[in-house]
């Protein structure tokens, strides 16, 4: 189980960078700056590049493509290891940071494509699902 304190740091990034559909499918949210186009993930209120606050959110695809991994062996405490931690490439320009779950870590391969999913990061002090994003390699044949 993940301590209190770092689920809410999670809690917080999830809860404006993560959006759930009515269909139940689950999309990330980036911000790209009106000023100089610069795009970033999790979402900004603020530009990086140009200190502009003129800032439009929108919607990545579901689909990316692995960009770098590493299995993780040494966590902070109380996390469940091991776990996957990597980077991917969204067809959007941005790169993600995200477990990627579900997945042998052996047949994981560079450019493999990889689709946005929900998962329970641990329970609240009321018992309530708390939920992320995370990655899942994309199923041959599916659309
Ligand atoms: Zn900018």
């Amino acid at each position: 189980m993940i301590p209190t304190e770092d689920l809410k740091k999670v809690l917080s990034i999830a809860d404006e960078a993560m959006i759930e559909n009515p269909d139940g499918t689950i999309r990330l949210v980036a911000t790209e700056c009106r000023d100089c186009g610069q795009r970033v993930f999790p979402p900004t209120e603020v530009c990086p590049e140009c200190m502009s606050e003129s800032i439009k959110f929108f919607e990545l695809s579901e689909k990316g493509t692995l960009y770098s991994w590493s299995v993780v062996h040494a966590a902070p405490k109380n996390w469940i290891t091991p776990y996957i931690a990597g980077y991917v490439d969204m067809p959007e320009g941005v790169r993600v940071f995200a477990h990627i779950v579900n997945v042998d870590p052996e047949i994981l391969s560079f450019d493999m494509p990889v689709s946005v999913c929900k998962v329970t990061m641990g329970l609240d002090p009321d018992g309530k699902s708390i939920e992320s994003y995370s990655f899942v390699p994309s199923m041959t044949g599916e659309n």
